[in-house]
């Protein structure tokens, strides 16, 4: 890293500069830089395709590989049809919307990764050339060696062994094996990101059609068995699946879930000798779990949903509260009202407490009418997509980069504005780096819309019929 200068003789962190620290902690840090050779200082200024890379260079060279200095592999040619059938991503249902209970969630253990691994799928596997490797990729159809395991599969089975590890001690003791298994997480997902990415080293298209053509495979198999022991099933995402029985209990689900496990490692076996066995765990079973549709046509949308566990934990995904662009009130709003729905036990309680999200609202509002909340709270940050002069309608987002330039700093396209929308005849939308040196009052009734648009996620329950 050219631009940055390391203190010698002592560990330098810059805890607002770190991402690792923000999230994964020393420990977390320490665990990342011990498997990638990374220093710790170095690595607390990167983010995470340089971990990844440097162990995936690591593994190459002690295999005696070559690594090339610059990549120079176009993709093998395809027919139009060879594209259609495995140029696809992960496979995605969409639920229908509404509130269910006593609803299962079996997801796979690293299933990317697990599929990479079993198949030996790497940069220098496919379609290699030894004589002997005439095996073929379900699915895909490309040529697989058989005699040599590839670089990434290597380093991903070291990798998924050590999570499992850290996810067993995390249940003996505690946060510091969890903040190292999130780190572990990280590079697992991250590498499967990399395989299509042709400029990252040991990338590969075909690999990445490969990866998802079987996962897709993979979920398929594990809906019909569940269906063929008549669960069914509300909602599937790439690697998990949603599932219901009436009056299914915990150890019904979890019998389910062995039985699936044992069908999986008879028929998907991989090509080495070694191979991690595919997994589903069963994520937990919900008292409730409500699945979101779109605002526009009410459709149900892929991970949009928010459940309570039997054992508490609330899990919430796709709404407001989960995205970087929505300002804190609202996610404030919304984590207090979530709070007041986990206490629901079942969909009866959890509809008369769904009720309640009027009160709620005005308590919001009131708070925002009487300032309760700091400007901070109030902001709302936004990616410029383009060029401030290529808006041919000026909305909130070219007139804070408007603002910004005119100020003299310069902002890009895709990097976020911190918008605060004020009350004015002229300009709607201030970035809050200039609102703060002279403050203007705020468009508080614009901000009363966004917190009255976040209870679409409660409220759409009222306009239907959702009782079975
Ligand atoms: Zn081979």
């Amino acid at each position: 890293m050219p631009d940055s200068s390391f203190f010698l003789g002592r560990i330098h962190i810059d805890p607002s500069n770190s991402f690792f620290y923000r999230e994964i902690g020393l420990d977390g840090m320490i665990e990342l830089s011990r498997i990638s050779s990374l220093p710790l200082q170095q690595l607390s200024r990167t983010t995470i395709g340089t971990p990844i890379t440097s162990l995936e260079m690591k593994i190459a060279f002690e295999q005696g590989y070559l690594i090339p200095y610059r990549k120079n592999n176009p993709e093998d040619p395809k027919t139009a049809l060879d594209l259609l059938k495995i140029d696809r991503g992960g496979l995605t249902f969409r639920p229908e919307a509404g509130i269910y209970e006593n609803v299962a969630e079996l997801d796979f253990f690293s299933m990317y990764p697990s599929i990479i691994a079993n198949y030996n799928l790497s940069y220098e596997t496919i379609n290699c050339k030894h004589k002997k490797c005439i095996h073929r990729l379900p699915t895909a159809g490309y040529r697989i060696c058989t005699q040599k395991e590839g670089i990434l599969p290597k380093t991903l089975k070291f990798l998924i062994e050590r999570r499992k590890q850290y996810k067993k001690l995390k249940k003996k003791e505690g946060d510091k094996y969890d903040r190292r298994q999130i780190g572990i997480k990280w590079l697992l997902v991250v590498s499967f990101g990399y395989l299509g990415y042709k400029n990252a080293v040991f990338g590969r298209i075909e690999s990445h059609e490969t990866t998802t053509a079987i996962g897709r495979d993979l979920l398929l198999f594990v809906k019909d068995i569940a269906e063929k022991e008549d669960f069914s099933l509300l909602h599937g995402l790439t690697d998990c699946i949603w599932i219901y029985k009436k009056g299914a209990t915990e150890e019904a689900y979890n019998k389910l879930k062995d039985n699936i496990n044992k069908k999986l490692s008879r028929k998907y076996k991989g090509v080495l000798e070694e191979t991690v066995p595919f997994e589903v765990k069963l994520e937990g079973v919900y008292d409730w779990i409500v699945f979101v549709p779109s605002k526009e046509d009410g459709v149900g949308v892929p991970n949009r949903f928010y459940g309570k566990f039997k054992d508490g934990r609330i899990k919430v995904r796709g709404i407001e509260l989960r995205r970087s662009d929505t300002p804190r009130f609202i996610k404030e709003f919304q984590e207090d009202f979530l709070n007041h729905l986990s206490k629901a036990k079942n969909k009866k309680e959890l509809l008369k407490k769904l009720s309640d999200i009027d009160t709620f609202f005005e308590k919001y509002a009131v708070m925002l009418r009487e300032g309760k909340f700091c400007v901070q709270d109030l902001i709302v940050r936004k990616r410029l997509s383009k060029l401030v002069e290529e808006y041919r309608v000026k909305n909130d987002i070219s007139e804070t980069a408007g603002t910004l330039i005119k100020e003299g700093i310069t902002v890009n396209p895709g990097e976020k504005v911190n918008i605060i929308y004020i009350k004015d005849s002229f300009i709607k939308a201030v970035p809050y780096e200039i609102y703060i040196k002279s403050p203007k009052p705020v468009d508080i009734k614009r901000y009363e819309k966004l917190l009255k648009e976040s209870c679409f996620v409660f409220e759409f329950i009222k306009d239907r019929f959702y009782y079975d």
